[in-house]
């Protein structure tokens, strides 16, 4: 091969392997995604609660804040740490091991870890990312006493892990939907081969309320998270909360001293020149509305406050703040 093809083909590679994750994200929605059925014996749990660990935005000072997830999700049964956070510097203890001391948290406290997607803002770092694996601080914390389940692609080195291929079963009345994969535009990232991205998310049954669905990023497009929560539990959708990839007038995480928005580039399922617009938003905001959902709270990570004051002004009293150290409860007694 010539020098002047090699460079011909290097030009075209993010292109041909954009197209070919697309290609295959759609093909694994149809093939897959869309024949998915409930695991058997979910359950229902009474009491919910989320608590938000790292996010965009705290609820008091104090407490770290990151453009990265990780919630602590509690149900009467099980506590459940869901995302990692990011940890941009490579601290030691990192944000989210401060954010848990602050709030009282703990390691002992925690029976089951999600990974929602291997992306480094929920897997604690960007060298976590290029090894496909994922750390809660920049040294060994010890996790063998809890149950971890990752999306396909990642592993850890010292722990027994669980790569979730399709929905199951994470804990009573806790099910991971299975991961939904979209197309990502990469450059340079060899890592993730093709583009392609897996996202789960967690849906838990809350008797007398319906189904509470917690997300990640949002990777894999709102209108399909709902289809296929639908699809699973054909129950009424109770609450969305976490990150759905909305940054149209800014991005919180950036490159190259600012000038680069990477999360309204990229990660965003178009091409990087092709920005998620208002229009989607708003027509994204009426899909969900079409369920009805009681409780809406959108991540500050990977959306901007454009589309926050958005989802505030179509959700009413509905809308809740995503707030690191807020929690949001869920009751089957309450009256909301
Ligand atoms: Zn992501
Ligand atoms: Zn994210």
């Amino acid at each position: 091969m010539s020098l002047k093809s090699i460079a011909k083909l290097s030009l075209a590679w993010p292109f041909i392997s954009f197209y070919w994750a697309r290609q295959k994200a759609e093909q694994h929605w149809v093939n897959k995604c869309k024949k998915w059925n409930l695991p058997p014996d979910v359950g229902q749990v009474a009491r919910l609660s989320i608590l938000p660990l790292i996010d965009w935005y705290a609820a008091r000072d104090g407490l770290a804040t990151e453009p990265g997830v990780s919630y602590l999700v509690k149900t009467d049964s099980s506590t459940i740490l869901f995302d990692l956070g990011y940890n941009k510097l490579k601290e030691h203890p990192s944000p989210l091991l401060r954010n848990m001391g602050s709030l009282g948290v703990g390691f002992e406290d925690i029976d089951t870890i999600v990974i929602s997607h291997p992306h480094a803002d929920h897997i604690g770092g960007d060298i976590n990312q290029l090894k496909r694996t994922f750390s809660p601080s920049s040294r060994p914390v010890d996790l063998s006493r809890q149950a971890i389940f990752l999306p396909p692609g990642m592993s850890h080195p010292d722990y027994n892990t669980m790569q979730v291929v399709r929905p199951i079963k994470i804990a009573k009345g806790v099910i991971s939907t299975g991961p939904i994969y979209s197309a990502q535009f990469i450059l340079g990232n060899t890592l993730f081969p093709m583009g392609i991205t897996p996202e789960q998310a967690l849906v838990v049954d809350v008797k007398s309320k319906g189904v509470v669905i917690i997300v990640g990023c949002g990777h894999q497009g709102l209108p399909r998270i709902l289809e296929l929560v639908d699809q699973l539990f054909k129950k009424p959708i109770y609450g969305i909360i976490g990150g759905l990839h909305f940054p149209v007038t800014g991005s919180r995480m950036t490159a190259l001293d600012g000038k680069l928005q990477v999360q309204r580039h990229f990660g965003t399922g178009k091409l990087p020149w092709r920005p998620i617009t208002k229009q989607e938003v708003l027509s994204n905001i009426s899909a969900l509305k079409s369920y009805n959902p009681s409780i809406v709270s959108l991540s500050a990570h990977d959306s901007c406050d454009w589309s926050i004051d958005a989802f505030k002004d179509a959700f009413g009293p509905g809308y809740r703040d995503l707030k690191v150290g807020q929690e949001i409860k869920i009751s089957s007694r309450s009256k909301k």
